[in-house]
């Protein structure tokens, strides 16, 4: 058979300035290699050494894309047109924003590994699923990490031991000392420090053929496109709703695959959000939960290793998608117990009708999400409703008194609470207020102050009048009164 080619502008230099030629062949493999027998320069850039086909080159019989037929192996016809179409990587004078990104396997294409690397890495370059090829795109691939705590850790210690090229991490933190029961990026030493910094070093000293680009800033929506943008897999490992949604937001508005995880207590949940092939966060979740419904790790708690467990349960997604190899986690949701230890996988479809991924989205643009996950500050107290520590100290030493009402959870209660206290949580209040003196004044208190006020507001509705909030809780208590109270 004999057909035409037509070859892209670039590609002509190689072929005596030809735009079309004539060939034979029976396939479209067969065109080509009698193409590259003619033009024996045009062989490395068209094909791997390997002989597969270069990843951006598209190669089209008439107006059919090879790769959904059979590939080098199609059939042809007398008077069949082959097309070659590369991608271009962009940067021909258009706006930043409308230029085209190149793709991990453009990036690939050019990389090259060290001795170092392929004695580093030698554990992948002897799997099928990895290969030298997949190492390339490893070391290709950029990947952003929102958020450098719990999830963040396990998350960027495997990445970069995997090789993945260019990490970049947002976070606006220095390293807590509560943080360390979990976030194992940091030692004792780093408290006080900067997270994204001293997580750069210790990702380093892992690898230092990966870099690591820090973001010290809390991601918004006035930053978050111009940050996302560069990167081919954003990973979540955010702890509030209003980051969430504006993480799967930006990831919807880019068309980039957003790896979801997210811990409470002894249960996670795991998901490959990716509009383009599948679901989003808002098709699974289109509202956020009213504030307060449910606790934040700092207020809930949270089993040490279970960020371990769906962190690098991230980084595996993570390696998957950048590989372009596996089942991906897009469309299911991967629960997980740690305590009955059960791993169970729901499906999630794609909501015609969601917001932003859906066949008429209502957002096409990033919006506030505090608002939008109710996240309002607390009316301020009167001034007259609240007391410091050292005040209530002062009242408590001249004998006045007082009923102090600890609206704690009892597992709190029992690492510490103040000499003379009644326990009563929260949300046994409304049935308890038959248990509080009308006469002496009430004082109430918890952690850092914010369930006390909203235990306030609510007795000063059921007709309290004398009632005060202890300003900053037991916690400011042990700082500013009694040191030997422990802080928690
Ligand atoms: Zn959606």
């Amino acid at each position: 058979m004999s057909v035409k080619v037509s070859l892209p502008t670039a590609l002509r230099r190689y072929a005596a300035e030809s735009d079309t030629l004539q060939v034979e062949g029976r396939t479209v493999g067969e065109a080509l290699a009698r193409l590259v027998e003619r033009y024996p320069d045009l062989q490395r850039h068209l094909f791997t050494e390997e002989g597969r086909l270069r990843h951006f080159v598209n190669v089209y019989l008439n107006d059919e894309d090879v790769r959904y037929l059979q590939e080098l192996e199609t059939p042809v016809k007398e008077g069949d047109e082959i097309t070659i179409v590369p991608s271009v990587a962009g940067g021909n004078g258009r706006a930043p924003s409308q230029q085209r990104l190149s793709t991990i396997s453009e990036r690939a294409e050019a990389v090259q590994l060290s001795p170092e690397e392929i004695l580093r890495y030698s554990r992948h370059l002897i799997m099928p699923e990895v290969t030298m090829d997949g190492q390339r795109r490893l070391k290709a691939a950029r990947v952003l990490i929102v958020g450098a705590g719990g999830l963040g850790s396990p998350l960027t210690l495997y990445l970069a031991a995997a090789g993945v090229g260019r990490i970049g991490i947002v976070d606006f933190d220095v390293v807590d000392f509560t943080n360390l029961q979990r976030q194992v990026l940091y030692t004792t030493h780093d408290v006080g420090q900067s997270k994204v910094q001293k997580a750069k070093e210790r990702l380093q000293a892992i690898n230092p053929h990966v870099v690591v680009e820090t973001y010290e800033t809390r991601l918004t929506s006035a930053n978050a496109l111009e940050i996302l943008r560069e990167y081919d897999v954003i990973v979540d490992g955010t702890d509030n709703f209003p980051t969430r949604y504006l993480v799967n937001d930006a990831c919807v508005l880019l068309g980039k695959p957003n790896v979801y995880g997210s811990i409470f207590r002894f249960e996670g949940q795991a998901s490959v959000f990716s509009a383009e092939r599948g679901p989003c966060y808002r098709c699974l979740y289109p509202e956020p939960p009213p504030p307060g419904l449910v606790p934040s790790c700092a207020e809930g708690g949270v089993l040490g290793v279970l960020p371990g467990i769906i962190g690098a349960i991230q980084a595996n997604e993570t390696i998957k998608l950048i590989l372009g190899r596996g089942e991906p986690l897009i469309g299911r949701l991967l629960l997980f117990d740690a305590w009955r230890m059960q791993f169970r996988t729901l499906k999630v479809r794609k909501d015609p009708q969601c917001p932003i991924c859906g066949e008429r989205p209502t957002i096409r643009e990033l919006i506030d999400y505090e608002e939008f996950c109710g996240v309002t500050p607390e009316p301020v107290l009167a001034e007259e409703l609240e007391i410091t520590p050292r005040q209530l100290k002062e009242r408590l030493d001249r004998g006045e008194p007082v009923f102090l009402l600890d609206v704690r959870e009892p597992q709190e209660w029992q690492i510490a609470h103040l000499p003379g206290a009644t326990l009563i949580p929260m949300n046994r209040i409304p049935a308890s207020l038959h248990e509080l003196p009308t006469t002496d004044e009430i004082v109430v208190y918890c952690k850092t102050g914010g369930r006390s006020a909203q235990v306030l507001r609510f007795l000063y509705n059921a007709g309290f009048r004398r009632i005060k909030n202890l300003k900053g809780g037991i916690d400011r208590w042990a700082v500013e009164v009694d040191p030997s109270v422990p802080r928690y």
